[in-house]
């Protein structure tokens, strides 16, 4: 294996900068280029659809003040030419490298024509755009897409006393997340808080001509809103990545221990990332929640400064934690990966709720509401690939 003295990373939020920092820990002595396309430091996403619409501006990523000022901001990357180690970007500048580190992420999904009033949520322009419009007091908010992010939305929307549709393509917000249950919970959950929910329909465009006055959709039905918030699920950034030879399919495909597939010099963390997984046979899968990126970054740093050969294989249990309504919503695994789901612990008057997903008779995911020990108890669970039989003992 070539022996690194330069190390480019591309992708300066969770991912990229706890990469730096395990290169940092490491004691790597070779030279550190962190190129990214926004033009701040790295900052926390999950304030963005909570506290910070409500006028909260702590987004501060631990560690992120450590950054020397020579990192390359408001950069973007726009061609990867594998063969010849470079890395070229918006302004023509070629940097080469010898071990590379990919921590694009992703960028939420848009509509073909998004009008003015319609608001995508993933930078913290986008969220303090948002926050703007709700402190004019709009009568209505429409939130298109019942994910994690769309029922956050939807819950701090509510609790600034402004009515809210939620729109889901689903039969249930998070039905693919939280399996049966969990989005049967959550249905009323946010129904019981006042939130309109629209189910099983698509939204296909707005009305308005500067500025969207109405969602229309698949039902032929239309919504007369004076905000909407488009929360239709994330592409992973793999766009300058397209003529590398690097293998993409729904992010950049990597080996177990995060590896772009026959690259022994490029590995690929976070969002942007559809690693192995050794927990689910080998399945590929990419994970777009917070704990994922900052683990995966450090580890993505080391395997590069290892080599394949005695590099470590990422097997951590995808795990995430929200708010809704006040409820604590915790997800461990791929409950989307199960055929079969038990209710463990299901007491409405408290507001609990506990869920477990098995595949072919081994756990595989947890759902839990306001149940955190419960939770734990189940991820260590998943992480040992218990059956549903030690579940039950
Ligand atoms: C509103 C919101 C709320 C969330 N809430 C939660 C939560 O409650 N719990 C949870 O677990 N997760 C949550 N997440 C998800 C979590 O924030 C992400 O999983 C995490 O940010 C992923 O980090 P990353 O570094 O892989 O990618 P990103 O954070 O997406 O960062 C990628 C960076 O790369 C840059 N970039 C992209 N392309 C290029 C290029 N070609 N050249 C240079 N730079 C480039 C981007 O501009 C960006 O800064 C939330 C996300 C959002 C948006």
């Amino acid at each position: 294996m070539t022996k690194l003295n330069r190390i480019v990373v591309v992708g300066a939020s969770l991912a990229g900068l706890r990469a730096v920092q395990a290169l940092r820990t490491a004691d790597f002595a070779g030279d550190i280029t962190l190129i990214g396309a926004e033009n701040r430091a790295p900052y926390n996403r999950p304030p963005l659809s909570k506290s910070v619409l409500d006028g909260d501006d702590d987004i501060a990523l631990p560690g992120a003040e450590q950054l020397d000022d020579d990192w390359l901001r408001n950069r973007r990357a726009v061609t990867l030419r594998a063969d010849e180690r470079q890395v070229v970007l918006d302004d023509g500048s070629e940097i080469a490298f010898d071990g590379l580190i990919v921590a694009t992420g992703a960028s939420p999904r848009r509509f073909a024509a998004q009008p003015a009033g319609v608001h995508s949520l993933r930078t913290v322009d986008d969220a303090l755009a948002l926050r703007t419009e709700l402190a004019a007091g709009p009568g209505h908010v429409t939130v298109i897409g019942g994910g994690f992010i769309g029922s956050e939305v939807a819950s701090t929307v509510r609790r600034q006393g402004i009515s809210v549709t939620l729109v889901d393509a689903g039969s249930h917000p998070m039905a693919a997340t939280l399996g049966t249950h969990g989005a049967q919970w959550l249905a009323r959950h946010h129904q019981r808080h006042g939130v309109e929910l629209v189910s099983g329909v698509r939204a296909l465009g707005f009305d308005g001509e500067t500025r969207a006055t109405a969602v229309l959709l698949s039902d032929g039905r239309r919504i007369a809103t004076e905000v909407v918030v488009a929360g239709t699920g994330v592409e992973p950034n793999t766009d300058w990545l397209r003529d590398s030879g690097l293998k993409l399919d729904n992010g950049v495909v990597c080996t177990s221990s995060l590896f772009a597939e026959g690259q022994p010099s490029i590995v690929a963390a976070g969002d942007v990332a559809r690693w192995s997984h050794p927990l689910y046979g080998g399945a590929l899968v990419r994970v777009e929640h917070w704990a994922n990126a900052n683990e995966q970054g450090a580890l993505a740093a080391r395997n590069l400064l290892s080599g394949p050969v005695g590099a470590q294989v990422y097997s951590g249990v995808p795990s995430f934690a929200t708010h809704v309504h006040g409820a604590r919503i915790q997800v461990a695994g791929m409950p989307s990966l199960a055929d079969e789901e038990r209710v463990l612990i299901d007491e409405p008057a408290e507001d609990r709720l506990v869920v477990a997903f098995a595949a072919k008779g081994v756990l595989v995911g947890a759902v839990a509401v306001n149940a955190p020990k419960d939770l734990i108890r189940l991820k260590r669970a998943i992480a040992a690939c218990a059956s549903t039989e030690e579940l039950a003992a």
